[in-house]
């Protein structure tokens, strides 16, 4: 089941929030920013072991002083015009979180909408690629994640993931 609340996803008591990190995992602005804060430094000293991450691909660590157990790091595209592949890199986060979630029996998982801050990504398609690519990941990999949350900051991505989300059966009306 999938769907999207407003919220501050350091708040939510999850089995794993997924970072919008950058590819060095040594933190940022925005909702890496928060994640690190709210974690405590302990969850930088396990990043700094990570040796980065591409983008398009995840990595797990602890959650330390989250409510949540797991913190899945996963650098989005940078938007460039959409002509250098950022469409399915963004894809790929959403897949290679889950996987990663899947792998380590999360059943709960809280996304934040990855490069639609400072990376630029349109607000609108990164919805659409987001709710098309954990509905196929879900229909294709039943169990254990049996939920997803899109945790909007805005009520401009909270409208977003609603209306994509409203023609897709079991899912709240917005
Ligand atoms: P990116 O670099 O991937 O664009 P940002 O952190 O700049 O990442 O923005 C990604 C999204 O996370 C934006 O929609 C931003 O509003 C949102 N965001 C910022 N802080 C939080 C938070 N505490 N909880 C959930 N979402 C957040």
């Amino acid at each position: 089941m999938m769907r999207a609340e407003r919220g501050d996803i350091t708040k939510l008591e999850v089995d794993a929030v997924v970072n919008a990190a950058n590819t060095t995992l040594l933190g940022g602005g925005g909702v890496d920013g928060a994640i690190h804060r709210a974690a405590g430094p302990e969850l930088l000293a396990e990043c700094r072991t990570l040796g980065g991450c591409a983008t398009g691909k995840a990595k797990i660590t602890k959650g330390y002083r989250l409510p949540a157990r797991y913190v899945i790091h996963t650098p989005g595209p940078v938007w460039h015009g959409g002509g250098r592949g950022e469409p399915a890199l963004l894809a790929a986060c959403y897949r290679n979180s889950l996987a990663l979630a899947m792998e380590h029996g999360c059943r709960s998982v809280a996304f934040p909408c990855i490069s639609t801050g400072v990376y630029g990504f349109p607000k609108e398609r990164a919805a659409r690629i987001a709710v098309e690519s954990v509905g196929h990941f879900l229909g294709e990999h039943p169990g254990p994640v049996g939920e997803v949350i899109f945790c909007c900051f805005s009520d401009t991505d909270l409208h977003a993931y609603r209306e994509r989300l409203n023609g897709d059966k079991g899912n709240p009306p917005a």
